[in-house]
């Protein structure tokens, strides 16, 4: 993974940075938790979307 401090390449499950000893492991919990919230963030944005092409609709149907 690339160090988020000095963007060196480490090893995929490297969890100091070779570098700048920066501590660069991220849980498996954190990230499955960051995956769900972009999915259901993703969703939002379409229910969004959709939503205001409904009242877009409404509001030019006279
Ligand atoms: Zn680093």
């Amino acid at each position: 993974m690339i160090c988020p401090f000095c963007r060196h390449e480490n090893h995929k499950e490297a969890l100091v940075c070779a570098a700048c000893a920066s501590d660069i492991a991220v849980p498996q919990a954190l990230i499955d938790e960051r995956d769900d919230l972009i999915r259901k963030r993703d969703a939002m944005r379409d229910q969004l979307a959709h939503a205001r092409g409904e009242l877009q609709r409404l509001r030019t149907r006279k």
